[in-house]
């Protein structure tokens, strides 16, 4: 008896030291919104659940002044981005501040990382680095090349002024193709899988320097689009930090279906713990879409 206690008392203090441990090598996640033309409001908290779900994640928010706000909000609002491993966009309004601009620019240099949402892709046309850090963004056809993926697979640049700026057609469900198997995130997903209906970003412009395209989609002019395979996922080095670019997740309303697709569930996880941390062990989620098949969680987990 006594060394069966004695045992379950030792299993235990075990099992508080592993959770110890867990607890200090947690992905620190600062998601930003506060502005959007999106409902940034129906898509923060279901983010943020799943990624704590995972177990892998702590998340914060900081959400901005709203527009029109007086300046003394925007003297307060300095994010402390030193204190995370990785910084989530889910904002898409008027400029920060240029100290927090310097402050977000210096954290992506030293090694952090840096995710885009969606609509996060539009905001900041004249910021200088953030068009360098997200190297294709929401922007008309004179403001930089496109980038497109040919039936070979290979990345085709159309140079700026020629070709359709920024756009998209109707919501439909469409198929992500898989173009990069082996990177950490992508790796083990299907070559191809349907995503849950959703805008398909066309046209996106800007440096696309040093770009390395995971995803695409087939925009269908039936559907409104290009006839292109636009890119859907992709990342970029800057600095010593990985920004990393999502075009999934467009949330009008609450029933809107995108990010409930474990597709895109699994892409937000993975790419945030990738942009932090250079490696994955994320599993891919064992519901994920098939080629002919949505998949979506049915409610977003609680926290
Ligand atoms: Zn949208």
């Amino acid at each position: 008896m006594f060394s069966q206690r004695f045992a379950w008392c030792s299993l235990l203090a075990v099992l508080a030291l592993t959770s110890l441990a867990s607890a200090d090598d947690k992905i620190r996640v600062l998601i930003i919104d506060g502005q959007n033309n999106h409902n940034w409001k129906a898509m923060t908290p279901p983010m943020k659940a799943d990624l704590e779900q995972t177990g892998r994640f702590t998340v914060d928010v900081a959400t901005t002044p709203e527009q029109k706000a007086p300046a003394a909000d925007w003297d307060a609002f300095r994010p402390d981005f030193s204190k995370y491993d990785v910084v989530l966009s889910n904002y898409n309004g008027q400029s920060w501040p240029a100290e927090v601009n310097k402050s977000l620019e210096q954290f992506v240099e030293k090694g952090g990382g840096l995710v885009i949402i969606h609509a996060a892709n539009n905001a900041f046309s004249d910021w200088k680095a953030w068009n360098e850090m997200i190297g294709l963004g929401w922007r008309g056809p004179d403001f930089g090349d496109r980038v497109t993926v040919n039936d070979k697979g290979e990345a085709e640049r159309t140079e700026k002024g020629k070709g359709p700026g920024a756009g998209h057609g109707a919501q439909h469900e469409f198929v992500i193709i898989t173009r990069d198997r082996e990177h950490p995130v992508t790796r083990g997903m299907p070559a191809e899988w349907k995503h849950a209906r959703d805008e398909l970003y066309h046209g996106q412009r800007g440096p696309a320097a040093n770009m390395h395209i995971l995803a695409t989609a087939f925009s269908d002019p039936k559907t409104g689009g290009t006839g292109a395979n636009e890119p859907m996922i992709w990342w970029i080095p800057y600095g010593k930090g990985r920004v990393f670019t999502t075009l999934m997740g467009h949330v009008g309303g609450p029933d809107d279906p995108s990010i409930r697709c474990t597709g895109f569930l699994t892409v937000m996880e993975r790419g945030c713990e990738w942009a932090a941390t250079g490696k994955v062990t994320l599993p891919i989620k064992s519901d994920f879409p098939t080629a002919e098949e949505v998949r979506v969680v049915p409610s977003q987990p609680k926290t």
